[in-house]
């Protein structure tokens, strides 16, 4: 089943968490001079155009990222600051951004000569709108179930990792398998850094990734999770990240960025952050 298109969730307050912990994590590996293999599970389509049908439709970037753009003068943390420089670049003028990039751009604007990415996407359209955005540019595109591709990439060649895991999440294995994968990834690449979104649900089915994850022997696991303050009756009440190995510090880091987009004059959330499995 391949219903989901990420066109109509672009730039909600899910991605403004998820693409804020994934530049961050990629600004603090990049503090070493070492190569990263980047590997991007569930990729999307690239670049999104808000001013689309689909993206009016919903309208969820006007409380994500719009918001964040709206109100950027106050954010306190300086590391929003690649994030909005990636923003500035794809949008040109003052005004409500248009453009809003997907996480192989948000990969692909932190590249460095000896780092690679690796995209999977199963949808054949979105895949084939990756695949133009990608064309002569030092990025694999494959058309293949992301969770399988990243098991055949590891381990990588170069000597560091980042891979984002990042589901439509349409089938209700989908939980399950993403921790399947984590642990069967992790014993391939330990030192790895795995960054995995997951929908906060009042069916509460997210539940059994974190306690599948935390049962499993991978270590060293941080939970950053976001709470509307506003639920809707059913469906999404908040966003979470799991962030396996981050680097040293990025704990404090990523806190103080979401407790920046807290409040009600910010994205209105409460964020959470836990180690769901210490060291
Ligand atoms: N990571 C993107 C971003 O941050 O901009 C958004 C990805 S969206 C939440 C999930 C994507 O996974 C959709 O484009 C969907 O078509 C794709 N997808 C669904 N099942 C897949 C699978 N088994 N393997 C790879 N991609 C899949």
């Amino acid at each position: 089943m391949l219903s989901y298109l990420h066109a109509f969730h672009a730039g909600n307050f899910a991605d403004v968490q998820k693409h804020a912990a994934l530049t961050l994590a990629l600004s603090m590996m990049q503090a070493k001079s070492s190569g990263i293999a980047c590997i991007d599970t569930h990729a999307g389509s690239a670049i999104y155009d808000l001013n689309s049908e689909r993206a009016r439709k919903t309208g969820e970037a006007d409380t994500g990222i719009q918001k964040l753009w709206r109100t950027r003068d106050r954010l306190r943390s300086g590391d929003w600051q690649p994030l909005l420089r990636v923003l500035e670049g794809l949008n040109a003028g003052k005004g409500d951004l248009t453009v809003y990039p997907g996480s192989p751009v948000w990969f692909r604007n932190f590249l460095r000569a000896d780092d690679s990415l690796t995209t999977f996407e199963l949808h054949p359209a979105e895949s084939d709108q990756l695949a133009g955005w990608a064309a002569g540019q030092k990025i694999r595109v494959i058309r293949e179930d992301g969770l399988n591709g990243l098991l055949k990439q590891l381990p990588p060649r170069q000597p560091r990792l980042l891979v984002l895991i990042d589901p439509s999440y349409e089938v209700k294995t989908e939980y399950a398998d993403v921790a399947s994968t984590l642990q069967k990834a992790w014993q391939k690449c330990r030192h790895g850094v795995y960054l995995i979104w997951y929908p906060i649900l009042t069916s509460g089915l997210h539940q059994g990734l974190k306690e599948a994850v935390r049962s499993s022997p991978v270590r060293k696991v941080l939970c950053s999770e976001v709470h509307l303050n506003n639920l809707p009756e059913r469906g999404m009440t908040g966003s979470g990240m799991l962030v396996v190995n981050p680097p040293w510090g990025l704990d404090e880091r990523l806190s103080a960025m979401m407790e920046d987009i807290a409040g009600s004059d910010g994205l209105d959330v409460l964020h959470r952050l836990d180690w769901l499995v210490p060291e």
